[in-house]
Order: structure tokens, then sequence, then C-alpha cells
């Protein structure tokens, strides 16, 4: 067989949207999975829709997913150019074939394409703002082509209505110059949302009309809002990639999450690495229920991927946001900032929480958590807890062993008829702020005795 060539090709008339990009990702991965090609190619030929922003922002997205293109705009390949803008010369030649075979013909100063078979003509009802009017139309009774679809089976479909290959103001059109292209750029998959199986009949016709084998098709489900009612939008939450990007989602968990929206791995995994995802992608698993946009699974596998990446992978990421949020300035003393990152990232539920998380850390300028206060204040005065701690606390020469933390708290105890829960968490709360965080035995240590006895004696004394 030959080698598997997949295109993604998207018009860059908006923002970068979920689906687009989970288009892209299984276009990409079938072509690693099967050592094929993977082309990107740009359908701008809307000039008055094309912006080059979102050029951009398609570009950078596809690269911060990771999904590298072998052919493409700035790639280059052998089957360019690869914008819709630049090929007109193809599309002229291709237009001349059809009208040669008399399946190309002008009318109304547009290109159209002639369907084979009986016509007649029909009055049908149309709609002119708020006015229904009526007008005469050709009607053309064409066999029904089979449209083959590992995803969907084979797919029967008639087109009855001629359609335009040119528009009037000379730009070729959706259909004429997306099967142009996946015919010179030897398109062997075309795998893209299931909203154009409705497009797919004239596309089927088009093969046919130019003798051309059509391409093995795959329409890969739908995404709808979390929900379950309509489909996911581009206002929707979470809908951009931008977003996810803005808010410092790992892009590997971010790619991970998009595999699962209309795939599944045969072990039923959620969270694993692309090259599993690579070994094992095969079209016919792809689902033909559409899929859910889950924000707390997106969240999940974010957080999953939080713990699995490299420590040192994880300070790369995470140090530069300590930076924007002004806790570290590059000075400081990179074991402790390690230290610091090393115990929050088992707590942490995204990257865009770690300034919050760790501003106690670095500064004594840190806010208190009112509602975890009101929460410490239902089981006692925790302002009391901390100033019975104080004796045990000043006796202690260091954190650095766990078990000075428990003999502190022991300590206290003793003879108090509480338990030693009821001192651990005012004792955190008057060294952080917060009502949680990482294991305290390992917040003191990292404090160090200085910082943990100042903390708890402002603390108690209401400052
Ligand atoms: N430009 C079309 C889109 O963005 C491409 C459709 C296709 O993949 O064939 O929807």
């Amino acid at each position: 067989m030959s080698t598997v060539r997949t295109r993604f090709a998207p018009s860059p008339t908006g923002f970068f949207h979920i689906g687009s990009a989970r288009t892209a990702l299984f276009n990409w991965l079938y072509a690693r999975h099967t050592g094929g090609c993977f082309i990107l190619r740009v359908e701008d030929t809307d000039s008055a829709r094309n912006e080059e922003r979102y050029l951009r922002v398609i570009y950078e997205s596809l690269r911060w997913l990771g999904l590298d293109w072998d052919e493409g705009p700035d790639a280059g390949g052998a089957h360019g150019p690869y914008k819709q803008s630049e090929r007109g010369a193809i599309y002229r030649e291709f237009l001349g074939r059809l009208r040669a075979s008399g399946r190309a013909y002008d009318r109304d100063g547009a290109v159209w394409f002639r369907l084979a078979g009986a016509r007649r003509v029909v009055r049908e009802k149309y709609r002119e703002g708020d006015r229904v009017l009526e007008r005469e139309a050709e009607v053309v009774d064409a066999p029904p082509v089979c449209i083959h679809d590992v995803v969907r089976g084979d797919v029967m479909r008639a087109e009855d209505r001629d359609f335009v290959l040119v528009r009037a103001n000379g730009e070729p059109g959706f259909h004429f110059a997306n099967v142009v292209d996946d015919i010179t750029m030897r398109i062997t998959h075309v795998i893209r949302g299931e909203d154009h199986l409705s497009n797919t009949s004239k596309h089927v016709e088009l093969y046919n009309a130019l003798g051309v084998p059509p391409p093995v098709f795959a329409h890969i489900p739908l995404i709808l809002k979390g929900d379950g009612r309509g489909k996911m939008s581009k206002r929707d939450r979470g809908a951009l990639i931008e977003e996810y990007q803005a808010r410092h989602f790992l892009p590997e968990a971010v790619r991970n999450f998009l595999c699962l929206l209309g795939w599944t791995p045969r072990d039923g995994r959620e969270v694993l690495p692309v090259s599993d995802v690579v070994a094992q992608f095969e079209l016919a698993d792809v689902h033909q229920a559409n899929a859910r946009f889950d924000e707390r699974k997106m969240s999940f596998i974010n957080q999953q991927w939080l713990r699995l990446i490299e420590p040192g992978e994880f300070s790369r990421r995470a140090v530069p946001l300590l930076r924007e949020a002004g806790l570290v300035a590059g000075g400081e003393n990179a074991a402790f900032v390690q230290s610091v990152l090393g115990v929050l990232r088992e707590k942490l539920p995204g990257l865009e929480d770690l300034p919050r998380f760790a501003r106690y850390f670095f500064t004594d300028e840190f806010e208190r958590d009112g509602a975890a206060r009101e929460a410490l204040e239902k089981k006692g005065d925790p302002v009391a807890r901390v100033r019975e701690l104080l004796p045990a606390l000043e006796a202690v020469a260091g954190f650095e062993d766990a078990a000075a933390l428990d003999a502190v708290v022991a300590r206290t105890v003793a003879g108090t008829g509480r338990k030693p829960g009821e001192y651990f968490a005012p004792l955190r709360y008057a060294v952080s702020g917060l009502g949680g965080g990482p294991d305290l035995h390992s917040v003191l240590r990292i404090l160090g005795r200085d910082r943990v006895l100042a903390r708890a004696r402002r603390f108690v004394s209401g400052a």
C-alpha cells in the first residue's frame, strides 16, 4: 500500500477551536501511526474572511501541541504551494478538464458543476428578509454515490443540485479547491469533523467527474458541550486552545485530553503518553457517538501530567510563573526554589495556581484565606492553639527532622485532652495563611525555624 498522507486544512477565519485542534491531532496521530506524512494546507480562498493573525494562531497552537507537519506553507514539500490563495493555476487546469468533459458551465458569472442525471424544474419557496418568495429551480435526479467512511461505514448520498465551482468574484469555491488539493497533494485519508459529511457527496461527485478514485474518509464525531446540549461553540469556556495556553495548562495534558474526544485506548487508560496513542491509533476505533467536552476531566488529566513530567521540566515551566508573580528574581538559592516546587507539585491543581500556592514560601507578605479561618474557628480558637504550641516550638532546634513537629505537638497535647489534629491545622494557617497545602512537616522544614517562629508569634499577637 502507498504511504498514508493525511492533511489538516484549516481556514484562518477565526481563533483556533478545540474541534479544529482535535481534527489536526487525529490526522497527525494517524500519519505518525502509519509512518505516513502529515500535511498542513491553508484554505484561504475566502479573502474577505481570512486574516494573517488567525493563521499565526494556528501555527502557534499546532506547535504548542507538538503536532509537527511534514509539508506545509513554511515547511515546503513536493506538492505545494500549500496555501490555496497561491494555487490559482492548478485550479484553472482542473477547471479546464471539467469544462472539456462538459461537467462545468457558466451561469450568473459563476462556474457551476453539472451533475449527471435527468433534470426537472420545481417551484420552491425561499426567504428574502422576512418575505417568503417563490422561484423556479432545476433539480437533478443524480444517482447516489457511496462514501466509504472508516468511522461511519458506507454512506449513500445523492446530490440533487448543481453547485458552484468558482465564485463570481473568481475565487474557487470550497468543494472544488478542497478536492483538487486533496487530489494533487495525493491525500490518501481525509479525516475531518462530522459536519463535513454532508459535503462529501459533492466531493465524491467531483472525484468521479475527474476520474480519480476518492480517498478514504473518516468523519470524526462532534464535540458537544459539557451538558450535552448542542455542539461546543467558540463562545464556550474551554473552546479555544489559546485559553489553555493562557491558563498554563500543560500541552501534553491538552493533547492527551483531545485524544479522548472520540477515541479510547484499548486498555481504557485516560492518562497516557502520546507515543502510546501513536502506537495504537486506528481510524476504525474512532467512535461514532458524539464526544462530550468534560472540563473536570481536562483538569484532572492536567493535574496528573503535572506529576508525570520530569522534575527539571516541571521547574522549567514553573519558575517563569514565580518570576512573573514577583516571587523569585533569579538571585535566590536554586535548591530552595527546587524544594518548594518539589513539595507543591503533588498538591497543585494546575500551574495557574502556583503563585497563590507558593507565595508564603517566598515572602512574609501573604494574605490569609478568610474562608479557611472560618472553617478553623468552627473547631476551636486557632490563635489559642498556636499560643499553646509556642513554647514547644521555641524549644526546637529545627525542622529538618520530620519527627520534630510531632514531638512539639505531642508535648503540647499532653494533659489537654485535645487531639494532635487540632494543632496541625492552626499551625499551618499561622505559617501559610491557607487551609491546605503540602505535608506540614515539609512546609516547616522548607520555611525553617526562624520563619516558622516569627510567623507563629505574629499570628498569636493578632498581626
Ligand atoms: N477548510 C475546511 C474546514 O476548516 C476543511 C475541511 C476538510 O478538512 O476537508 O472546515
